[in-house]
């Protein structure tokens, strides 16, 4: 009787799913397609789901949720909620002006970032990581610009139509501006790494996407150690990273 309860509870352990920056859009539908496949074959036996920013490519604002794309998408992070998978969502610096009306829709939870975790008797950090780039000072002041309150409120005051203009202008510039910076720029600084995790008690893992340079850094820091996991994008293949009491494992997702 033991022996069969044993593997009743092997059978039933759910991992804890991190993703970040599948960047979907209407002008890549194959990765929209493997994002679904994630949803409804592997995310579906996981206990949760984290989505760690830059789920879309942009977000003008919550009024965009109609659109035949995100419904899609929309739907499916839904019937993953409904079926008891628990949703967590980080705003990235593409997707920010994700709101209440998208958490509704999707029955995902917000969470701050950073925000910190219990995983498995592990503390885990985790953050988009877009605000440990500080060797990007342009972008560091643009994402003070546009996190501010009231700079959001008069944003979202303008048509849907003019928002995703202007968006189209930034991403325009912002792509340009990128082949001009150098690769050590635009990949975070070490000090604002060691700075958040001594500010956060130095947890035993720091979970981040933003940088798509997926990577495990072995991190000695005051005498601790700790792990940082960078996740990776879905541009030639998705991935995401599985989490249980064993540890953590990066594992690739085809993109056909
Ligand atoms: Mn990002």
């Amino acid at each position: 009787m033991k022996a069969s309860e044993d593997k009743l509870d092997l059978n039933t352990i759910r991992p804890e799913l991190f993703i970040s920056d599948l960047h979907l859009c209407a002008s890549r539908p194959e990765i929209t397609e493997a994002f679904l496949y994630f949803l409804k074959y592997t995310a579906v036996k996981a206990n949760a789901l984290y989505i760690l920013g830059d789920l879309f490519e942009y977000w003008a604002g919550d009024d965009d949720i109609d659109d035949i794309q995100h419904q899609t998408t929309i739907h499916a992070l839904r019937d993953l909620a409904n079926s008891g998978v628990k949703l967590y969502l980080m705003h990235g610096n593409r997707d920010f002006l994700i709101s209440s009306e998208f958490c509704r829709a999707t029955n995902i939870s917000l969470l701050q970032d950073p925000t910190i975790i219990d995983l498995h008797g592990q503390k885990v950090l985790l953050t988009h990581g877009d605000n440990l780039c500080t060797d990007d000072v342009a972008y560091q002041d643009f994402r003070k610009l546009v996190r501010d309150v009231k700079w959001q409120t008069d944003f979202l005051s303008l048509p849907l139509a003019t928002r995703k203009n202007e968006i189209q202008t930034i991403r325009i510039r912002s792509e340009h501006e990128k082949l001009q910076k150098s690769s050590e720029i635009m990949d975070v600084n070490n000090n604002a790494v060691n700075d958040l995790l001594k500010k956060y008690n130095y947890p035993n893992m720091l979970i981040h996407g933003h940088t798509h340079r997926p990577n495990i850094h072995a991190i000695q820091l005051d005498g601790r150690n700790i792990t940082r996991l960078v996740l990776g994008d879905w541009y030639e293949q998705g991935s995401y990273l599985s989490c249980d009491q064993n540890g953590c494992n990066a594992i690739k997702v085809n993109v056909f």
